[in-house]
């Protein structure tokens, strides 16, 4: 058995969701096929979870403009207009109205998994009930009667014994799942203990192929994208990116750690511990051989890689009174990061400051800071560049530092980083 995952850009359009059969068609393996939400439709309900909760702005229009996009895919896909799919759609479109029919009772975070989510079941329906009328035969799994989760709504965190054991019974007892070729389910979602819809994160699509790959045993996972594979750099920054053909479980924790964006972080974890290697390939040009990530270390030096953090904010934490900052200050500072739920992408220090690069938030940046003010000295750079370069040598370090002012350089054997602004004059 092997997991395919295709993300939102995958089935973003009728011609997309045509182009899915073509490429599971090419396979004679069994495979359980992970799809996220059409499009950007994750962001545009989240856009409705707000207008709903926090009354800003229309979400009527916010739903008919979702319903227009679903119900247009569907027009182009299928001939017969009276398709069960049209009851199908309309129907899973209602627990979104059912949702929304009152004043919100419960958490932000709870009513976001319940409205969210149903862009999954969205897309899984369309995709499948359009497989099969193709004769591309397949089950279509509620990934929720195995994805097991605990309820910390928005993020929440796998139960990993229950979710093995129902995925390794499900598919044993269950006839269709047992014996069909194809089984096409969602990403992203999962259920609590109370039997509540949870999602596990944005872009977490990839985990989910990855957790189920783990619990069936799986040969291993492809994740389709529009690139032909893992780059060295975001074509963003560069117009001569490479290529990473084969790079270890570990090269891809440290490149997803450090921000690369082509794998959700958590997916490797999983797979490593199973030992399931994970491709990345084109679904536009699937018979390229794509990134193979492996227990194999041999190649993870061949080729640098270049990781950019923009907007990025560099705070020195030091004490009022020139004493050293020392445990317990750090403890402290710790817990107000945690409290304001700000991740460090880099941290610094000396005998009298800390100094610590994070992500730019203009809500939660100054309250941070406000809050250490309190107690301490604190300044701080804004509009900052973070760069990472695994497998760095001068060149390489020439080639992204030139005209700029460095702040802050960290070299490890592997790894080098600056955190940087462009030099004025
Ligand atoms: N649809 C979700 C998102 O856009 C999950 C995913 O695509 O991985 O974040």
């Amino acid at each position: 058995m092997k997991v395919f995952k295709f993300g939102g850009a995958s089935v973003k359009d009728a011609q997309a969701v045509k182009n899915v059969g073509k490429v599971i068609q090419q396979f004679d393996d069994k495979l359980v096929i992970v799809i996220s939400a059409m499009g950007k439709t994750t962001n545009t309900l989240e856009k409705l979870v707000n207008a709903y909760y926090f009354k800003q702005g229309n979400v009527a229009a916010i739903l008919e403009e979702t319903k227009a996009f679903h119900f247009s895919i569907i027009n182009e896909l299928f001939e017969n207009k009276k398709h069960p799919i049209y009851t199908d759609i309309h129907n899973t479109f209602v627990e979104i109205e059912w949702e929304i029919e009152e004043e919100p009772q419960r958490s932000y975070d709870y009513v976001y998994d319940q409205i969210v989510s149903v862009g999954e079941l969205l897309s899984t329906k369309i995709v499948s009930a359009y497989l099969n009328e193709e004769h591309l035969t397949n089950t279509w799994l509620d990934v929720r009667s195995v994805i097991q989760t605990d309820n910390t709504y928005r993020n929440a965190n796998i139960n990993w014994k229950l979710t093995e054991q129902l995925a390794l019974e499900l598919f044993a007892k269950n006839k269709a799942l047992s014996t069909s070729n194809y089984i096409v389910t969602q990403g992203f979602i999962g259920a609590s203990s109370e039997n509540f819809t949870t999602t596990i994160g944005r872009e977490g699509s990839d985990f989910t192929a990855a957790i189920l790959a783990y619990c069936l045993n799986a040969e291993s996972v492809t994740i389709w994208k529009d690139v032909p594979g893992m780059l060295n750099a975001d074509p963003k920054w560069f117009d001569d990116t490479q290529q990473l053909n084969h790079i270890s479980y570990h090269e891809a924790v440290e490149l997803a750690y450090y921000g690369a964006t082509v794998i959700h972080p958590k997916t490797i974890k999983p797979l490593q511990n199973k030992k399931i290697p994970l491709l990345v390939k084109s679904f536009l040009d699937p018979n390229q051989k794509g990134t193979l990530v492996d227990g194999n270390t041999a190649e993870d030096e061949l080729i640098p890689s270049f990781i950019f953090k923009m907007q990025q904010v560099l705070i020195s934490i030091s004490a009022k009174d020139y004493s050293f900052i020392v445990e317990d200050n750090l403890s402290q500072i710790f817990s107000q990061l945690s409290a304001h739920k700000i991740t460090v992408n880099m941290m610094q220090n000396s005998a009298i400051s800390f100094s610590i690069c994070v992500d730019f938030n203009p809500f939660t940046t100054y309250q941070f800071i406000e809050e250490l003010q309190k107690e301490y000295q604190v300044l701080y750079n804004e509009n900052l560049e973070l760069v990472t370069i695994r497998h760095y040598d001068a060149a390489t370090i020439e080639r992204v530092t030139a005209n700029k002012q460095i702040l802050v350089e960290q070299k490890s054997r592997n790894t080098a980083r600056f955190v940087m602004k462009d030099k004025v004059g």
